[in-house]
């Protein structure tokens, strides 16, 4: 089974650089990216450490395994479904990382409050209702509802999952999102935060998907 080994490999580097980041523990936490017939998944209860690229499963966007020796992950609804929702996504990242699993447990919507949140989560990041972890169909659902347009979702007393194009942007927005998560909580502590507002979000948003790094950001002054 050699199809998509270099997507699988991509994909296995994430979650053992999640891992290393202390983003995941023991198996919590799964990692997808998208394939023409449906998405690559990590397989349930594999050590990360030993994981090849042969232990990764394909699975349909309707859920079923088409190929794979093993179980594919218990929270692989998640990842379809927001695959279903968001035909812009290309990888979907879930993990039970410290700030955003504390942040979860507020249950609020985490206002866009710095500029890599604008930049890179391009939104607010609203928290999920809760639902047991073994509900898997219920928690897919309500992730997917209330990830709506952002790269970056927190699910309620249980962790969050970040998104983007490919493998590299959705590890780059897990990394934000647990940043601002952490600033989230800080600035909770020390008083209210005040939010980006709307126009300036969507502005730095595509800035940095159209103009960042290029002449028309216009950092080179115009004569
Ligand atoms: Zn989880």
């Amino acid at each position: 089974m050699n199809a998509y080994r270099e997507l699988k490999q991509a994909v296995i580097d994430a979650c053992l650089t999640l891992q290393a980041m202390g983003y995941i523990i023991g198996t919590y936490g799964n990692a997808s990216a998208r394939v023409p017939e449906g998405l690559i998944v990590t397989p349930s209860r594999v050590d990360y450490a030993t994981i090849t690229p042969d232990d990764m499963m394909v699975v349909s966007l309707d859920g079923q395994v088409l190929d794979g020796h093993r179980i594919p992950s218990s929270e692989t609804s998640v990842h379809r479904l927001i695959y279903n929702a968001r035909p812009d996504v290309g990888a979907v990242l879930h993990t039970h990382s410290l700030y955003a699993s504390a942040a979860s447990c507020l249950h609020e919507t985490i206002p866009v409050i710095v500029e890599e949140q604008s930049q890179v989560i391009g939104a607010e990041i609203a928290c999920s209702e809760y639902v047991p972890a073994g509900q898997h169909l219920a928690l897919g659902q309500v992730v997917a509802k209330a990830l709506g347009g952002s790269n970056g979702v927190l699910l309620a007393n249980h962790g969050s999952v970040a998104c983007g194009r490919d493998v590299a942007d959705a590890l780059f927005a897990a990394q934000v999102l647990e940043r601002v998560a952490q600033m989230y909580l800080l600035t909770r502590a020390a008083g209210s935060p005040v939010p980006i507002p709307d126009e300036h979000v969507r502005s730095e948003r595509d800035r940095w998907l159209y103009k960042y790094g290029t002449m028309a950001d216009g950092t080179v002054a115009q004569s």
